[in-house]
């Protein structure tokens, strides 16, 4: 079968990962149908898909029964709110997309005979007491507090689909997804390459929370859906972190911003939000060996689009 003939669910299209991904399987030659509720995710993120033919949208809540006409190759499961403002404001959501969406994404691989892979994430492991993260490490997760509704979801999909593996022999992957940023990030979404880039270019305070010492390593879009597309085409069950390995502290980061945004803003500490990870950095030995993959992207670099797309929003008036 030639690549052309794949067709590819995505669940999440309309949101950040979900649409480069989408823009991703396309120029692989993929057929693509996209599903979203829309509670995170925005039509504007696919809006330049409109007159492709190989791309169709439907709007559902992928915890309702997903019924798909015709064959399905491939699914990538991404649909997920994703920041931590999310989770406080979709608790039951986000607990029931993690659980109940991953069962029956993965139901509807195992009725179509397709390989399908779940977007995880770094949250699996906490606030971690092993650094930097490989993926051998099982965590350090409160079950209970703000963040547990996300990272209690995500193990549970990881065992989830591990089960549908090993029971139901599907063939399954796993990413675990470190920070990222690009074009096409909510603007209001309160993860900190949105508020800092919004802040800055408003000159407005830039909110470090905690005293900044908190460290995170940040991933350019492209080099992370490269990273994905390359897992989805390996044979490795196991969970595979795609990430960025440099790391750099929260305040270190807002300077950066505020240097590259030419902006006057002050900086300004707010207290550290309950649970927040204090320290973050993958482990990528398994990627490099097994998918031959690293992140090409320098910060730097990245940052130019970033900022640009941002600043189109703030001339739009939609920031
Ligand atoms: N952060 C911050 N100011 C903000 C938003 C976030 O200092 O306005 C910090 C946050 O406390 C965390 C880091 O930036 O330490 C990354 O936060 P984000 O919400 O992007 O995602 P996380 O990595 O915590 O899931």
């Amino acid at each position: 079968m030639s690549t052309t003939e794949f067709t590819t669910v995505i669940t999440g299209a309309a949101g950040f990962l979900g649409s480069h991904l989408t823009d991703l399987l396309l120029s692989k030659g993929h057929r693509v149908i996209g599903i979203d509720n829309l509670i995170t995710g925005n039509l504007d993120n696919l809006k330049h898909l409109e007159k492709e033919t190989r791309f169709s949208f439907i709007e559902q809540d992928v915890t309702t029964d997903l019924s798909i006409e015709g064959k399905v190759d491939f699914i990538f499961h991404f649909a997920s709110p994703a920041s931590p403002i999310d989770y406080l404001e979709l608790p039951i959501q986000t607990l029931k997309v993690g659980a109940l969406g991953t069962h029956k994404a993965l139901g509807l691989a195992r009725a179509k005979n397709a390989r399908i892979l779940l977007a995880s994430t770094s949250e699996v492991y906490g606030d971690p007491l092993v650094h930097p993260q490989p993926e051998s490490y099982w965590g350090n997760v409160n079950p209970i507090g703000p963040r547990g509704v996300y990272d209690e979801a995500k193990r549970f999909a990881e065992a989830m689909t591990m089960a549908y593996h090993r029971y139901h022999g599907v063939e399954t992957r796993i990413v675990r997804i470190f920070n990222t940023y690009g074009p096409r990030m909510r603007p209001h979404d309160g993860r900190v390459v949105p508020a800092f880039v919004t802040q800055a270019l408003k000159n407005e305070s830039i909110t470090v929370f905690g005293d900044g010492s908190q460290t995170r390593s940040f991933c350019y879009v492209a080099d992370l859906v490269a990273g994905i597309y390359a897992l989805s085409q390996s044979q490795e069950v196991n969970p595979v972190n795609i990430g960025n390995p440099r790391e750099m502290s929260v305040l270190e980061f807002a300077e950066t911003i505020r240097t590259r945004c030419d902006s006057s803003s002050i900086i300004e500490f707010k207290p550290l939000p309950v649970d927040d990870p204090k320290i973050r950095q993958p482990n990528i030995t398994r990627a490099r060996e097994i998918l031959n993959w690293e992140p090409k992207v320098a910060l730097e670099e990245g940052l130019t689009p970033t900022i640009a797309y941002f600043r189109e929003l703030m001339t739009r008036g939609v920031i």
